[in-house]
């Protein structure tokens, strides 16, 4: 094996693998056949070592990996939608190793119907479009490959309850309703977004609301991260890969691996994850922040990454670690034709060059949301969280995520 630098071939033999999570009620509930299929045949073709964990509950992937001994794995690769993925992150952070235990370098297989991560990470390595069995593919040849790039990890704050973390996305109105009220078509997979779209659209309605931000720097040359077209690594890179010879099964192998930790990036030395651009909820935001005039929206919603759904490409630009949310919200009086004009060219991500007057894009570093209209929906990754003030603030980098 490729040893790294420094570390002594004689203090080499810690045994590492993969731990690949499925939520068998994902999607259609196909996420186990996905595995037995073409991701077990993958993976097997290429060595690589790893336990299969179904997981049996909601909040089990989040039980699991908070109280994980990570020394053990290499990586956490989630066959599923992206909620389990929120959950995995979620119980990283809370661990009292959190600062380590959140530079895991995780993978994401499409098994679920919401599959933003992995349409996203697919995207990034600039092939076409690809599509169900397709993207599956190419995430599977993605994790193979083994390459780890920084990820953005954003600290979101609602006025009570405990702090979250999120990779993707933060959405109220238009677009949290349709992923809401869509539950109930997960037998379609990720259909259930389109049906859901078309039922919204036609009981078009408006949310009243204060939306303030932190506009992005633009020279943030400052950053701790790494730039995200260098992947900092490969976490095969010192793993050695051979055949358990008894009793072997077919998703079973041994490794060794030369290092216990995933000690090898560029990290600022803080003991705790301070949202340093926040002030408390009940506080105006900072001066250098842009307030937006009380309004009626359609949608607010700010991602971490270019897609949103499969065919959802609602920020080409966006990148794993660019250290930006990117906003998007429709003001309220656009008609329910140049909406759905909107979103079908999101498909191919051509939106922003649609020039429509009740469409903004703001590259931001922190946002703060608070609903009027109530009752009403905020989700956060896809998941339903608590309706009320809600705040964010992006971490440049701190997460790593297997990606080409
Ligand atoms: P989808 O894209 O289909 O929504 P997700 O990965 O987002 O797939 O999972 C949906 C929800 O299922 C998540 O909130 C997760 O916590 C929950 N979950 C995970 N495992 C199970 C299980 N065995 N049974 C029921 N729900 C589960
Ligand atoms: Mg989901």
């Amino acid at each position: 094996p490729a040893l790294r630098e420094g570390i002594e071939p004689s203090r080499v033999c810690v045994s590492r693998r993969v731990m690949v999570l499925v939520n068998p009620q994902s999607g259609r509930g196909q996420a186990m056949s996905l595995y037995t299929g073409p991701v077990l045949s993958m993976l097997t073709e290429a060595n690589i070592s790893h336990t299969l964990i179904t997981t049996e509950h909601q909040n089990h992937a989040r039980e699991l990996v908070r109280n994980a001994d990570l020394s053990q794995w290499s990586a956490i690769v989630i066959l599923s939608g992206d909620g389990l993925l929120f959950e995995v992150i979620n119980g990283l952070m809370e661990r009292e190793d959190w600062d380590a235990a959140i530079r895991t370098p995780l993978g994401i297989l499409p098994g679920g119907s919401g599959n933003a991560l992995a349409a996203s990470v697919h995207h990034y390595t600039q092939a076409g479009p690809a599509l169900g069995e397709d993207l599956l593919l190419s995430c599977c040849f993605l994790l193979c490959k083994g390459l780890v790039s920084p990820l953005d990890i954003v600290s979101v704050r609602l006025s009570s309850g405990p702090r979250l973390f999120s990779f993707l996305s933060l959405a109220w109105g238009f677009v949290a309703d349709v992923d809401i009220e869509s539950e109930k078509f997960r037998q379609v997979g990720a259909m259930r977004f389109l049906v859901g779209t078309l039922l919204r659209l036609a009981s078009l309605r408006t949310y009243q609301g204060r939306l303030a931000f932190l506009s992005a720097r633009d020279d943030d040359s400052n950053s701790p991260s790494i730039s995200s077209s260098h992947p900092c690594s490969s976490f095969r890179s010192s793993v050695q890969c051979k055949p358990h010879m008894q009793g072997q099964t077919s998703n079973q192998h041994e490794c060794t691996s030369e290092s216990t930790h995933h000690d090898h990036f560029l990290l600022p030395k803080n003991d705790r994850l301070v949202d340093d651009l926040l002030n408390p909820i009940g506080d105006p935001v900072p001066t250098d922040w842009t307030i937006e005039k009380e309004q009626d929206f359609v949608l607010v919603l700010a991602t971490c990454h270019s897609h949103l759904a499969e065919e959802l490409m609602v920020s080409p630009g966006a990148r794993p670690d660019d250290g930006h949310l990117h906003l998007l919200y429709v003001t309220a009086g656009i008609s329910r034709p140049a909406l759905l004009r909107l979103f079908l060219a999101m498909e191919k991500g051509t939106h922003l060059t649609c020039e429509c007057p009740h469409l903004r894009y703001r590259r931001v570093q922190a946002l703060r949301l608070e609903p009027i209209t109530k009752p009403g929906v905020i989700t956060v990754d896809g998941e339903q969280v608590e309706y009320g003030p809600i705040q964010a603030q992006v971490h440049k980098g701190y997460g790593r995520i297997i990606c080409g």
